[in-house]
């Protein structure tokens, strides 16, 4: 059964008043960005769009940053060293402690699943346990943990669940905007039968455009890009993607290569100079599916019946052979068996969590050695479409663009919607652009296909 976040909220409160007291949130929210008043000045051939929202992922304070990636030289294992529980006190879940999938909506699924399998093996049936983060990780995790027998609450520090799935439901818009996950691939069968029993309607996005200023170019092949990888993770050294492409006799800076470098900073938020060649993700090409609805109440599903405290951001785990002191950003500390963390890599990086003790050097090691990948989305609505294709994901090859990947609504959904997705150092250029450049800049990458 589907529940809304009403019920979700009104049911936290039943159960955990004094959490919620604690609900008045010390920090900034964070705040995608909102339609935009000011005319833009379009390109020629682009007209005005009805309505613009992006996201902010690589400044809001609870994620500092979208996924995360391997840089180059980081060794196997880091991940696990990242996940590894501290004194059977506290564990770790969260995509980037996922060797598998990490920086996607999978890889936080099973994170969420084997840390709550690692702390029940130590605890006994009703202990207290304190989750800290209400995205997918730590939804699924308390979801199990409830099943297994613990007293569960959740602290969140946003005033909503999902943390990097975050769909907003606006009657300005035809369709959920999705600023965060909402895409899925050939890997994903699992999370999309999970999804769709959970009643997410899915639509496929088919067909490539790859565009080039003096028009359109057969798909860039990825066989050669794939074979500069599967080379370089049978060499004895790492190198980045792009010295791999290079050993390859590959220019990196070739129009179609650079096509397929900024999908995969799409994908991983990672630059080809910065991103390892042995744990590089899989480039996103072939046919993708996306969610065409609101994905709260998925996350919202797995926590039903789990106290859940929203803008409670946890400043504090203090952690000794006898249990857990959580101390909220208001100052409130509370008393918990078992402590499971899923908060964003970001965030661990930043300190925003302080741990007594220090976290032990091989968890700090970790943390300190991942990346945090810059990964930004706009949204983009017209009334009348001023594009006359019906290819759902458009590649620019060759064009000095801010946003060089684009998905195309209007064959999957019969919107006139389309999305920009951009990764790695360009995402962090486009953060930094005010309001007004942004839109300006989305718009100009969009005249290629006028
Ligand atoms: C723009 C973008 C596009 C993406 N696209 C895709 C995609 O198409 N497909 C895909 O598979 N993946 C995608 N991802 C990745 C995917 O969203 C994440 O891997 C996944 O959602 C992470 O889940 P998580 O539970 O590990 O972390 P989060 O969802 O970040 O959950 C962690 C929670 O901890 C909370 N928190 C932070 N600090 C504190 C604190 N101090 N106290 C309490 N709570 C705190 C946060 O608010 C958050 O709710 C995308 C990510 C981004 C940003």
């Amino acid at each position: 059964m589907r529940i809304t976040r009403r019920t979700l909220l009104l049911g936290a409160g039943a159960g955990v008043a004094s959490v919620l007291l604690a609900s008045c949130t010390p920090e900034p929210a964070p705040t995608p960005t909102p339609t935009r008043t000011r005319e833009p000045e379009p390109p020629p051939g682009v007209p005005a769009p009805a309505g613009s929202i992006r996201s902010t992922w690589t400044s809001d304070p609870f994620s500092l940053g979208a996924a995360s990636f391997t840089p180059v030289g980081v060794l196997a294992g880091t991940r696990l060293a990242l996940a590894k529980p501290v004194d059977d006190r506290l564990f770790f879940a969260g995509e980037a402690t996922d060797e598998d999938a990490p920086g996607t909506v999978r890889g936080a699924i099973a994170s969420g699943a084997r840390a709550a399998e690692e702390l029940l093996i130590p605890a006994t049936s009703g202990e207290r346990v304190a989750v800290v983060g209400a995205g997918l990780a730590g939804a699924t995790a308390a979801a199990l943990l409830a099943g297994g027998g613990m007293q569960v609450t959740v602290f969140e520090a946003r005033d909503r669940v999902g943390g990097r799935v975050s769909s907003r439901v606006d009657d300005s818009w035809p369709v959920p905007v999705q600023l965060g996950a909402w895409l899925f691939g050939a890997d994903d069968a699992e999370v999309l039968d999970q999804l769709s029993g959970g009643e997410v309607g899915i639509v496929d996005l088919a067909g490539d455009l790859w565009r080039t200023p003096d028009g359109d170019i057969d798909a860039v092949d990825p066989a050669p890009f794939e074979a500069a990888m599967a080379a370089s993770q049978a060499a004895p050294e790492d190198s980045s993607v792009a010295d791999a492409l290079t050993a390859a006799g590959i220019d990196p800076a070739d129009p179609g290569t650079a096509a397929l470098l900024a999908l995969l900073a799409s994908r991983s938020g990672a630059g080809a100079d910065e991103l390892s060649s042995w744990f590089a993700p899989p480039l996103p090409t072939g046919d993708l599916t996306a969610a065409r609805d609101d994905l709260t109440p998925f996350v919202e599903h797995a926590l039903d019946g789990v106290r859940v405290g929203l803008n409670s951001p946890v400043a504090l785990l203090a952690y000794d052979d006898t249990g857990v002191s959580v101390r909220l950003g208001t100052g409130e500390a509370l008393s918990f068996d078992r402590v499971l963390v899923t908060v964003p890599l970001g965030v661990l990086q930043d300190r925003s969590i302080e741990f007594d003790p220090p976290l032990p050097f091989s968890n700090r090691g970790a943390v300190s050695a991942l990346g945090m990948g810059a990964i930004e989305t706009v949204w983009l609505r017209w009334d009348e479409p001023f594009w006359d294709n019906d290819e759902a994901i458009w590649h620019a090859v060759g064009a000095d663009v801010a946003i060089p990947t684009w998905i195309n609504l209007r064959a999957a959904t019969g919107e006139n919607v389309l999305v920009g997705i951009v990764g790695g150092p360009a995402a962090v250029e486009f953060a930094e652009l005010d309001e007004d450049a942004a839109l300006d800049a989305a718009l100009a990458s969009l005249a290629l296909y006028t």
